[in-house]
């Protein structure tokens, strides 16, 4: 590695050098049919991402965050329900539920997965529940299968937060088609991303499909004829031409991203005062992010920028910490695994783009800190 080169944890300019000519192409067929919301872009887009994920519907959005109000909204959750939930995700997923006047209810995650514990959460079903809303956290499948079962088993619905699972399986199937609902986020730091704010939400249930198509476009079916109380939360054209671009090189990026995250996971595993991310059996996870969890975090962490890595870490506070959702009285302790990991998580640098060698730089400099940390404690 050549010095005063950083390695970054995340690099979008990479990408687009890659892919500047498809790009601008697909730029220049939307601005010169002047179509710049919604439009034949989006609808293609829109059956593309349906078809590669193997569900019926998808509806473009502006953002994954409307794409949870939307999904919740139209299972008809709201003031006085409560939707269970993680408080180890991004804010989003219950800013949603707070949105349709509902009361987020969180529940612990599993402690090597990282995602919404099943078995804790029938004990936290009440009258008042009215939903499910696991997270793929990190781009890994929660047990979607057997929260599927207890939301079947308790009529409840079971809403998928795919935003960081674009691409990822769980026994084989595309994590975006359990459940009734699932969102996605094209934030673009995400796996599959815009150049701007997008989102979607996906479905096998034509009815429900069509109440959001009409809910995000202000909800007039026919023009100046508004059916219910609607919103502007429609994908713009550019962003649906860009996404179709992109959605054709996802696999060999998820591809480059596995090979990456096996490789760190191998050289790191088992090494003292590190974590390496746990995969669920059955689970081939997209790793939109690659979770270390590490004694020591703040030394880790400039150690690392000191040899011109850069890691951050998502997330420092959970959920039910936040002041925002200080009325609802939650404490420090309520969620110790949740909590443990906003302690210890660091985001390690990982994206399609990146270098063998700055692979190698990461992996060796990660082994050498663990080797000096152990030698300088076993002379203590
Ligand atoms: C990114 C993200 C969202 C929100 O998506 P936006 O497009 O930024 O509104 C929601 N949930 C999770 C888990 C996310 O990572």
């Amino acid at each position: 590695m050549a010095s005063g080169h950083t390695v970054p944890w995340f690099d979008l300019t990479r990408q687009y050098r890659e892919l500047r000519q498809e790009v601008q192409q697909a730029v220049e067929e939307v601005l010169s049919a002047g179509n710049f919301i919604l439009g034949p872009s989006v609808e293609r887009f829109e059956q593309e991402f349906a078809a590669y994920l193997g569900a019926k519907h998808c509806v473009g959005l502006n953002s994954g965050t409307s794409a949870l109000h939307l999904a919740l909204l139209t299972c008809d959750v709201g003031a006085g329900d409560e939707v269970i939930t993680t408080p180890a995700t991004w804010i989003s997923t219950s800013w949603a539920i707070s949105y349709v006047g509902a009361r987020p209810v969180f529940v612990d995650i599993e402690p090597d997965t990282y995602c919404l514990d099943a078995d804790k959460v029938e004990a936290a079903i009440t009258h008042r529940t009215k939903a499910i809303l696991p997270v793929h956290l990190y781009g890994q499948a929660a047990d979607v299968q057997r929260l599927e079962a207890i939301a079947a088993k308790r009529g409840l619905a079971l809403i998928e937060d795919a935003c960081q699972a674009h691409g990822a399986r769980f026994h084989g199937r595309r994590l975006g088609t359990f459940g009734r609902l699932s969102c996605f986020s094209f934030y673009p730091g995400k796996n599959l991303g815009a150049y701007g704010e997008a989102g979607a939400v996906v479905t096998d249930d034509a009815r429900l499909a069509e109440r959001i198509r009409n809910l995000r476009n202000h909800a007039q079916p026919a023009r100046h004829n508004h059916t219910e109380i609607g919103f502007n939360m429609r994908m713009e054209g550019l962003q649906g031409a860009i996404l179709s671009v992109k959605l054709r090189h996802l696999e060999r990026w998820l591809a480059a991203r596995r090979q990456i995250a096996q490789r760190y996971s191998a050289a790191w595993a088992g090494l003292a005062g590190l974590h390496v991310p746990g995969v669920r059996p059955g689970s081939e996870h997209a790793w939109h992010i690659y979770a270390l969890r590490v004694d020591g975090r703040d030394g880790f962490q400039s150690m690392l920028a000191s040899r011109g890595i850069q890691s951050t870490v998502h997330y420092p506070t959970p959920v039910h910490l936040q002041p925002a959702y200080a009325h609802l009285d939650y404490r420090a302790g309520d969620f110790p695994i949740a909590e443990a990991l906003s302690r210890t998580q660091v985001t390690m640098p990982l994206f399609p783009e990146m270098t063998g060698a700055e692979v190698e730089h990461v992996i060796a400099t990660v082994r050498a800190w663990t080797a000096a940390r152990n030698a300088d404690r076993a002379a203590a």
